[in-house]
């Protein structure tokens, strides 16, 4: 799993480089978020990389800065977990499995913004479950000993993720002007809303009807009864 994740984060890098070298040349006017038929949505860092690269320079504010530093972590957080969850119960189900594969994106897609504005990336030289925030750290223990008892309760976990994903994303990007940055919020939001769905219809085929733990119900609603949003 390790070794498919560095693979995975090399060709990603390697595409980043390519991109931001403006390599390639080729029409790349694909949207930055791809979105599969369950839900599981992937930023394509090429399609990124060139979309970012159109936008202008903007000033960066100390609040949007902070977002970035802890959207890194908490998108790791998010991948950390789901790793985690899958090496208990991928037998079962490939949800897990398929969602830390779209996470590591989302991680990169923050790194691309950091790269941006030539800052440093907190979750960076940090091994799996390890975060710098320790606000995150105490969730992912919390989160990762939640899903342990069962697969149901596992399934819950990731929808409660991508809860506390929107509910923090949506805080953030109240603060967040950037042109480039709300681009990348706006689809990790869209992401989210999707993995969301993804993990409650997932506790559905168990049998269990989920209940929101941090989103205020009508918000809740307004997702899990839409279809999975692909462009
Ligand atoms: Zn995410
Ligand atoms: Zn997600």
């Amino acid at each position: 799993m390790n070794k498919t994740l560095t693979t995975l984060s090399a060709a990603l890098l390697t595409a980043l480089v390519l991109s931001a070298c403006g390599g390639g040349g080729g029409d790349n006017g694909g949207p930055p978020l791809v979105v599969d038929a369950e839900g599981v949505s992937t930023f394509d860092s090429t399609a990124l990389g060139t979309t970012l690269v159109a936008l202008p320079s903007e000033t960066l504010s100390l609040a949007e800065q902070a977002t970035l530093a802890y959207m890194s972590e908490e998108e790791k957080l998010a991948h950390d977990v789901y790793v985690h969850l899958a090496s208990l119960w991928g037998t079962s189900v490939k949800t897990f499995a398929n969602i830390a594969t779209s996470e590591a994106t989302h991680t990169e897609a923050v790194r691309q913004l950091l790269l941006r504005y030539n800052l440093p990336d907190p979750a960076a030289s940090l091994g799996a479950g390890q975060f710098q925030n320790p606000t995150l750290q105490a969730l992912y223990t919390q989160l990762a000993a939640a899903g342990g008892p069962s697969l149901v309760e596992a399934l819950k976990v990731g929808a409660a993720i991508e809860e506390i994903d929107i509910v923090d994303i949506q805080a953030a990007l109240v603060n967040v002007d950037n042109q480039d940055i709300r681009l990348v919020y706006e689809n990790l939001l869209k992401g989210s809303r999707n993995h969301l769905r993804a993990f409650v219809k997932a506790l559905l085929q168990q049998g269990v009807t989920y209940v929101p733990q941090y989103m205020n119900p009508a918000d809740y609603l307004a997702i899990v009864n839409t279809p999975v949003e692909r462009n």
